[in-house]
């Protein structure tokens, strides 16, 4: 794979000490392109600007979809990535839907490996800090007829990051707008999904809210993601979420949860839940916790719901579940703890 090193390295303007979310972009990007029917090798190379012009084909048709994970300082000075084969996976999953030749999974991985080396100096050593990464895979063809793009690129661009959303959330019930409908693309992390979701964020955001609680598309009844995370709630000691369908994003940072709390004993449901049993829970004094889950934030306590104008509170226990998964996910994935699961990828520099 073919290297080219920048001669102006941007670290020395880092202010490690007071890392934002995705702002500020790293050294390097991976890029990998798809032409006549194969993908290339890839190569890192300084960021910069991509070499299209105007007509680039997911500017106008949406052909883009994306994944975001994190590498971790470990305790022994090491780097290491949560289950990223899980990502490339996703990644294709979504591909798929959107009519994007599948990208080998090695392609994937050694991208990543190779990006992570060179700019292994970017992985942040603070607590709770880490190097976000972000691969996507876009149509790249130059045509502006309505048909799917010829060309194809994966890159990978990766942003030092600080922790995301550490105090407890307010979060409005959404009932006029929908994230996902049945059919249609909302378990495909694609791009067009989150400029979708920007104006009922804004409308939230105005009414005193940090985020929305996304419910069904068919009648606003059922809960099915809280903004770009999946959501769980604690109704009685058992750890209640949405199934899986094809308008949910299947989480890893879900997943993982879902397999530590089965291990620890707690009592998991994946299935329908409605507003109004989480209502009537919460009145009953029966809701014991309320969170989002996602790679970003890890876990994102809600305080309190907004429905109907009412608001109404969720207990945040300083040693509930949520608490608890978060501490158990952060001591795995900064090497902390035994990684029982094989969960963490460890990358060469
Ligand atoms: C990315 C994403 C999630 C969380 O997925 P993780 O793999 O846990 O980061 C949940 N919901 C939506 C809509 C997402 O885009």
């Amino acid at each position: 794979m073919k290297i080219i090193r920048t001669t102006q390295s941007r670290l020395s303007e880092v202010d490690f000490a007071n890392l934002g979310f995705g702002s500020g972009l790293s050294d390097h990007a991976f890029y990998a392109e798809f032409a006549n029917g194969s993908w290339d090798e890839g190569r890192v190379e300084p960021y910069g600007p991509l070499k299209q012009g105007l007509a680039l084909h997911a500017l106008h048709y949406g052909q883009a979809v994306f994944e975001g994970q994190k590498a971790y300082r470990q305790a022994d000075g090491g780097i290491a990535v949560f289950r990223p084969r899980e990502n490339a996976k996703r990644l294709n999953r979504s591909g798929s839907r959107m009519m994007i030749p599948e990208l080998p999974e090695d392609l994937f991985i050694n991208g990543l490996d190779a990006l992570i080396a060179v700019d292994h100096e970017w992985v942040p050593r603070g607590a709770n800090e880490s190097l976000y990464l972000r691969p996507f895979l876009f149509g790249s063809s130059e045509f502006i007829t309505a048909r799917p793009s010829e060309d194809y690129t994966f890159g990978i661009v990766t942003s030092p990051s600080g922790e995301l959303y550490t105090k407890p959330v307010r979060v409005k019930v959404e009932r006029q707008f929908t994230r996902a409908t049945s059919g249609g693309v909302g378990y495909a992390k694609a791009a067009g999904n989150y400029g979708g979701a920007f104006l009922a964020t804004r409308e939230a955001v105005k009414q005193g809210y940090q985020q929305v609680l996304w419910t069904d598309h068919h009648n606003h009844e059922y809960f099915e993601e809280a903004g770009t995370m999946n959501v769980a709630f604690v109704v009685n000691g058992t750890l209640v979420t949405p199934s899986l369908s094809d308008r949910i994003l299947a989480g890893i940072t879900r997943d993982s949860i879902l397999t530590l709390c089965r291990e620890w004993g707690i009592k998991v449901e994946e299935r329908a839940i409605s507003v109004a049993e989480i209502v009537d829970a919460a009145k009953a004094g029966e809701l014991n916790e309320a969170f989002g889950m996602g790679t970003a934030a890890v876990v994102s306590p809600i305080e309190a719901f907004g429905m109907d104008e009412v608001l109404h509170h969720v207990p945040v226990p300083a040693d509930g579940i949520a608490a608890r998964v978060r501490q158990a996910l952060s001591d795995i994935r900064y090497g902390r703890a035994e990684d029982r699961h094989g969960w963490m990828h460890h990358v060469a520099r």
